[in-house]
């Protein structure tokens, strides 16, 4: 657990909140922060503003200089961002923590940071979609380059590293198909060889799953999912040690500007207050409607971590806290077409049907939400692949993801049951 510093009263440092040492996670989530300005408020300050008047040229060149902890200008810092941070950081473990315009960006700011041309990635091939197309698509015209390897397969993690691989990079469990990956596993194989390992913490958040137990150097968040939870605002972060976090990001930072604007932050530092009951009541629902899914007629197959029948589901309940987390997916039962290229027509009219059907879900790709949501991955976010790349990935015709919310999980039942009914 982290414990804040004792508040301090040097002058040269913006101060800490005070909490007590011990203070455990759900305290720390409704108030970690910044002390209360002069006014006593007890919600946090939205601070609007581009920057931050200076008492007199002296202490703004020390501020500048960063000899002088302070605020100057919100591309740097700004104290509602910086609430955010210190909340994450806290959930995390981690004693430092960047916020970041979008999950993307941090993302962006992770490889910039940590690496320089001719440095080298080993990746999941399973992560989210656009993270392969950063690593793979904008990086490698930079001289980064990037591997792809299986998300559960740790010999393959292995056999990919380079005498100049310098970060490992993960995700779990990954979109859609809810495979994960042994974090302490792959944190063995990076720090065996002088490397990194960032993992992408989105789908768990804290609440279920602390990769810095396990290891992990640094943690991505999209602030988009989880941890605004209601689908508000675009946000990201790194989370990792303090010190790490000042060497490697703060200047790119300053210099390339994917800073999270305070509004966003503020919503996200709101957010985080019910992170933890949010998590545990919507992994709640989703382990009943993927048990009910399991046991319908024209269901072929559920994915999800919570069930015993997921290939890691002793890895993932041990990993992230007994709970499956909130996103499931199932495929529908196939028709009678004769040939290839029919069934996938006939599966994809199949999930369709699934997904119009719908009254109550959400037909949206987004997820962490507590509004459910309902997508077709292989014709959202997995589009822009070639069925022979989606037939790879498993991300098959029949395929339906659903991220589910706080709606009644007897609503959602009958929501699905509508269209399978048709099948
Ligand atoms: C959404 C998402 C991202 C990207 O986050 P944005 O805030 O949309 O930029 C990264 N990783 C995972 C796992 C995601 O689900």
């Amino acid at each position: 657990m982290m414990k804040p510093d004792t508040p301090t009263n040097d002058p040269k440092k913006i101060p800490r909140v005070r909490l007590p040492a011990d203070a455990r996670p759900d305290t720390l989530a409704v108030r970690e922060g910044l002390p209360r300005t002069a006014w006593g408020e007890n919600s946090e300050a939205l601070f609007l503003t581009s920057s931050f008047v200076q008492p007199d040229a002296a202490t703004a060149a020390a501020r500048f200089a960063n000899e002088e902890e302070a605020f100057t200008y919100s591309r740097f810092s700004n104290p509602t961002v910086m609430m955010m941070e210190r909340r994450l950081a806290a959930l995390e473990g981690t004693s430092g923590c960047i916020a970041t315009s979008s999950g993307m960006a941090a993302i962006l700011l992770l490889v910039m940071g940590l690496l320089k041309a001719g440095d080298h990635i080993v990746c999941s091939q399973s992560v989210f979609g656009s993270t392969i197309r950063l690593l793979q698509g904008e990086f490698s015209k930079f001289g980064v380059q990037s591997s792809f390897v299986s998300q559960t397969d740790v010999a393959e993690w292995q056999a990919a590293i380079r005498p100049n691989t310098r970060l490992l990079f993960a995700e779990s469990p990954t979109n859609p198909l809810t495979e994960v990956c042994d974090i302490r596993a792959l944190t063995a194989v990076a720090h065996a060889h002088g490397a990194w390992l960032a993992v992408d913490n989105c789908f768990c958040s804290p609440a279920l799953q602390r990769p810095v137990d396990y290891g992990a150097d640094f943690i991505i968040h999209s602030g988009t999912k989880y941890l605004d939870g209601q689908g508000r605002v675009i946000a990201g972060a790194i989370c990792g040690a303090a010190e790490l976090v000042e060497q490697k990001f703060v200047p790119v930072m300053r210099s390339c500007g994917m800073s999270l604007s305070p509004f966003n932050a503020w919503v996200v530092l709101k957010g985080m207050e019910t992170l933890s009951i949010r998590m545990r009541e919507q992994s709640a629902r989703a382990l009943q409607l993927a048990a009910w899914l399991e046991a319908q007629p024209a269901v072929a197959r559920v994915y999800y971590p919570g069930l015993a029948s997921h290939p890691q589901h002793a890895l993932a309940m041990a990993q992230q806290g007994g709970m499956g987390g909130a996103v499931l997916s199932f495929v529908v039962r196939g028709g009678a077409a004769a040939n290839p290229v029919g069934a996938a027509s006939d599966a994809r009219a199949r999930a369709f049907a699934v997904i119009d059907h719908t009254q109550v879900c959400s037909i949206t790709a987004n997820l962490g939400d507590t509004k459910t949501t309902i997508t077709h991955p292989a014709s959202t976010s997995h589009g822009r692949l070639t069925e022979d790349q989606r037939h790879a990935a498993g991300i098959t015709q029949g395929l339906i993801r659903v991220a589910v919310g706080l709606d009644d999980v007897e609503d959602l039942k009958a929501d699905l049951q509508r269209g399978l009914a048709t099948l």
